[in-house]
C-alpha cells in the first residue's frame, strides 16, 4: 500500500470524528484539515468542507492556506460575501498568492464589481503569466462589460498559453458572430469540430455559416502542400538496414481512414507494379499528379487514373510506386486529411522516402497506403515529431534509442496494425512519423550516433514508451493498469528541494504552483505542459457523458484511484440519474476535455450554483500517460549533464543498451 493510500485511508476514516465529534477539530493539524476538506470536495460534499474548515479556522491560529481554502469553498457553494471576505483576508494577510487573486476576481465577477475584477486579474497575470486561468477570466469580465473585442483578445491568450484549452473557442466563435466577423467565427467552430466531430453546436454551425463566408474553407484552413521534391541522402548502411512497414494518414488511434482515393507525385520516372507479381501495370513521370481509387461501382478493385484523368489500369490488392535510385528519391502524397480528434492539421501533403504500397482493403472499402523504409531513415522522420530538435544532443539520443526500440518492439512483439499489413502507423498510437518534412540534421545526427542501439531488458528489446511531460512524477505501468512490467516504474521527476506530495493537500498544492522538477524547464516544456487548468461547463460535460450514457445531470467528478505520482486512474461521473466509471487512461482523458485532457494528473473543483454543478475546474500537470520515459524530463536531465545513457536509466531501471539483432 503506497504512503498516498495510507493517508487517504486514514483520512476517510477520520471524517466523521472531525466532523461530528465535538471538538474533533482540535486534533487535525492546518494540514490535516486541509486535506480532510480536499478529501470531502472530491466526494461532492463541499458544504461539508465549508463547515470543516470553519471550525478548523476558529480552533487554529490564522492560516493562509486554510483562509484560502475556506474562500474557494464559498465560492464553490455560491456564498459570494462569505467567499469575497475571505478572499480579501487571505490577501491581506500578505500572500497576494496568484490563485488567492483570481478567486477573489471571480467573486467580484459574479458580484458585478467589473473593475476590481480586472485589477485583481491583471495582478494575478502579472505574478504567473502563464496561467490560461487569468485570461479566460479577463475574457468573462468583458464579455459582462459587453467588450467583445476585449474579451476576444483574452481568450485569444488563452490558446495561446495553452493551445489544448478548446472550451474557450465556442466563446470565441460566438463573439466573432457577434461582430458579424463569419469566417473567423467559422474558423473557430471548425477548429471545434476536428478535436470532436460530434460537438453538435460546432457541428450545426459549420453547415449553417457556410453560406454566409467570404473565403473558401481551404483558404480559411489552408492545406499544408510540398512544392518542390527533396533531394535526400541515404542513413549511412541504409541497404543492410531492415525495412518497416509504416502506416501512412492513419488515425490517432492508428486505424486505416475511410480513404476513397490517393494522389500522389514521385521525384523521377516511376513504374506502377503489382506488389505481390512484380507485373508492371502503369509508367509515370516526375512531378506528374497520379491518381489511385476505389473503383466507384466495384468496391473490391481500384483503378489507377494518369494525370489527364483516364483510367490506365485496375488492381484488386495491392501496388507498389517503384523509381530507380529510391534512397535518394522521394515521393509526394498530396493533401493527406489528419485524424480528427487529434492536432490541428487539416490537410497536408507528405513526403516519404523509401518505397510506397497503396493496398485496397475490401473490409474497410478503403484505402491504405504503407511506406516501405528503412528502420533508420523511419526515425529520421520520427524524431522530431517526438521531440523538437532545438533539445540537447544527449536527450535527442535517448529518444532516438527509443523510438528506434518501439519500433522494434511493435514490429517483433505487440504486432498492433497485423490486420491491416503494417508494423507501426504515423500516429501517436504507435510513434508520430513526419516523414522527410520533420526531419534536421540535429535529429539525423542524433539517429546516426546511436545507429542499431536498442534498450534490452533480460536480453530482449524492452517495451521503451514515452510521453511528453510527466508534471513532476511518472507512474508505474501495475497502477495506470498496463500490467506489472518490470521496468515501468514510478520515478520522481523533481529537483533538488522538491520533495513529491503525499497527501491530498500536498498534491493540491503541487499542482497549482510550478515546483522544480526535470521537466519543468520552460525553455523545453511549452507553457501549459508543465502545469495546465481547465474550466469544463457541466452542461457540456453532460453532453459528451450523455452519448455513453444517460446519467441525468451532472453532479461530480469523484476521483476513484490515483497512482503514487496522483495521476487518477479511476473516475465515477456521479449524475442525477446513474453514475458512469471510466477506468481506462485515455477514456478518462476524453470525456473530461474538449478534444481531451492533457494528461489524468489533475485535482478537480466544482463549482455550484442555485442548487446546480455549474462547472469543474481542473488543475493539472503533465502530457501524455506517465509510463517511462518523460521527454521533457530528458531535456532537463540532459541540459544538467546526464548523458543518452544515464537518462534512458533513470527513466528505465534495470535495463540496458545493446546493439539490436535487427
Ligand atoms: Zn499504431
Ligand atoms: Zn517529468
Amino acid at each position: 500500500m503506497s504512503a498516498k493510500r495510507i493517508v487517504m485511508g486514514f483520512l476517510l476514516c477520520l471524517l466523521p470524528v472531525a466532523l461530528f465529534a465535538e471538538g474533533g477539530n482540535a486534533a487535525l493539524s492546518a494540514q490535516g484539515c486541509l486535506d480532510a476538506s480536499i478529501v470531502l470536495q472530491e466526494q461532492g460534499r463541499n458544504r461539508d468542507a465549508v463547515g470543516l474548515l470553519e471550525g478548523c479556522l476558529r480552533r487554529a491560529i490564522a492560516d493562509p492556506e486554510l483562509r484560502s481554502a475556506l474562500a474557494w469553498a464559498y465560492y464553490h457553494e455560491g456564498v459570494l460575501p462569505k467567499a469575497r471576505t475571505n478572499f480579501e483576508e487571505a490577501i491581506k494577510a500578505g500572500s497576494r498568492r496568484p490563485l488567492d487573486l483570481l478567486g477573489a476576481a471571480q467573486t467580484a465577477l459574479e458580484e458585478r464589481n467589473y473593475d476590481r475584477a480586472q485589477t485583481l486579474l491583471a495582478e494575478a497575470a502579472e505574478k504567473r503569466p502563464r496561467l490560461a486561468l487569468s485570461y479566460y477570466y479577463q475574457g468573462k469580465v468583458y464579455e459582462a462589460q459587453d467588450k467583445p473585442d476585449e474579451a476576444i483578445a483574452s481568450y485569444q491568450r488563452v490558446i495561446k498559453e495553452d493551445s489544448h484549452f478548446v472550451e474557450v473557442r465556442p466563446f470565441l466563435a460566438a463573439l466573432y458572430e457577434k461582430l458579424k466577423r463569419i469566417d473567423e467565427a467559422w474558423r473557430q467552430y471548425a477548429r471545434v469540430s476536428q478535436v470532436d466531430s460530434h460537438h453538435p453546436l460546432a457541428r450545426a454551425k459549420k453547415e449553417s455559416l457556410l453560406a454566409s463566408l467570404t473565403k473558401k474553407p481551404d483558404e480559411l484552413i489552408p492545406p499544408k502542400t510540398i512544392g518542390r521534391h527533396t533531394a535526400v541522402v541515404p542513413a549511412p548502411g541504409w541497404d543492410k538496414d531492415s525495412i518497416i512497414k509504416v502506416g501512412i494518414g492513419t488515425s490517432a488511434g492508428g486505424n486505416v481512414l475511410p480513404r476513397k482515393a490517393i494522389a500522389f507525385r514521385a521525384a523521377a520516372a516511376f513504374v506502377l507494379a503489382d506488389a505481390a507479381s512484380s507485373k508492371e501495370l502503369a509508367k509515370g513521370d516526375a512531378g506528374e499528379i497520379w491518381t489511385v481509387r476505389v473503383e466507384p461501382h466495384d468496391r473490391s478493385a481500384a483503378q489507377i487514373v494518369d494525370p489527364k484523368g483516364k483510367v490506365v489500369g485496375s488492381f484488386k490488392k495491392s501496388i507498389r510506386i517503384k523509381m530507380e535510385s529510391p534512397e535518394s528519391r522521394t515521393t509526394i502524397l498530396s493533401r493527406l486529411s489528419y485524424a480528427p480528434g487529434y492536432a490541428w492539421g487539416g490537410m497536408a501533403d507528405r513526403e516519404l522516402r523509401g518505397e510506397i504500397e497503396i493496398a485496397l482493403s475490401p473490409a474497410d472499402k478503403s484505402l491504405i497506403i504503407i511506406n516501405l523504409v528503412s528502420l533508420e531513415e523511419y526515425l529520421y522522420g520520427v524524431l522530431n515529431s517526438e521531440m523538437p530538435t532545438h533539445w540537447p544532443m544527449e536527450a535527442l539520443k535517448a529518444q532516438a534509442v527509443l523510438a528506434r526500440t518501439q519500433a522494434l518492439y511493435r514490429r517483433q512483439v505487440l504486432r498492433p496494425h497485423k490486420a491491416h499489413g503494417y508494423d507501426v502507423c504515423d500516429e501517436q498510437h504507435c510513434q508520430v512519423y513526419g516523414g522527410v518534412a520533420v526531419e534536421t540534421l540535429r535529429a539525423k545526427t542524433a539517429v546516426d550516433a546511436t545507429r542499431a542501439e536498442i534498450l534490452t531488458y533480460n536480453g530482449n528489446p524492452a517495451h521503451s514508451i514515452f510521453f511528453s511531460n510527466c508534471g513532476g512524477h511518472t507512474q508505474s505501468g501495475r497502477e495506470i493498469g498496463w500490467g506489472d512490467v518490470a521496468y515501468w516504474r514510478a520515478v520522481f521527476d523533481g529537483k533538488d528541494s522538491a520533495r513529491a506530495p503525499h497527501s491530498p493537500g500536498q498534491l493540491k498544492q503541487w499542482l497549482q504552483s510550478e515546483p522544480p522538477a526535470h521537466c519543468n524547464l520552460p525553455k523545453y516544456a511549452g507553457a501549459a505542459e508543465f502545469r495546465w487548468t481547465r474550466v469544463i461547463p457541466a452542461a457540456d460535460l453532460e453532453a459528451r457523458v450523455s452519448r455513453k450514457k444517460n446519467v441525468g445531470r451532472i453532479k461530480n467528478i469523484i476521483p476513484l484511484r490515483r497512482s503514487r505520482s496522483g495521476h487518477v486512474n479511476a473516475i465515477r461521473i456521479q449524475g442525477t440519474g446513474g453514475d458512469l466509471v471510466v477506468e481506462r487512461e485515455h477514456e478518462i482523458r476524453r470525456i473530461l476535455g474538449l478534444g481531451a485532457l492533457r494528461s489524468t494528473l489533475f485535482v478537480v473543483e466544482t463549482t455550484y450554483r442555485k442548487g446546480r454543478t455549474h462547472a469543474f475546474t481542473l488543475y493539472g500537470g503533465g502530457w501524455g500517460h506517465g509510463v517511462g520515459m518523460c521527454q521533457a524530463g530528458a531535456g532537463g536531465l540532459a541540459e544538467g549533464g546526464a548523458l543518452y545513457k544515464d537518462i534512458v536509466a533513470h527513466y528505465y531501471p534495470d535495463t540496458f543498451l545493446q546493439p539490436s539483432s535487427r
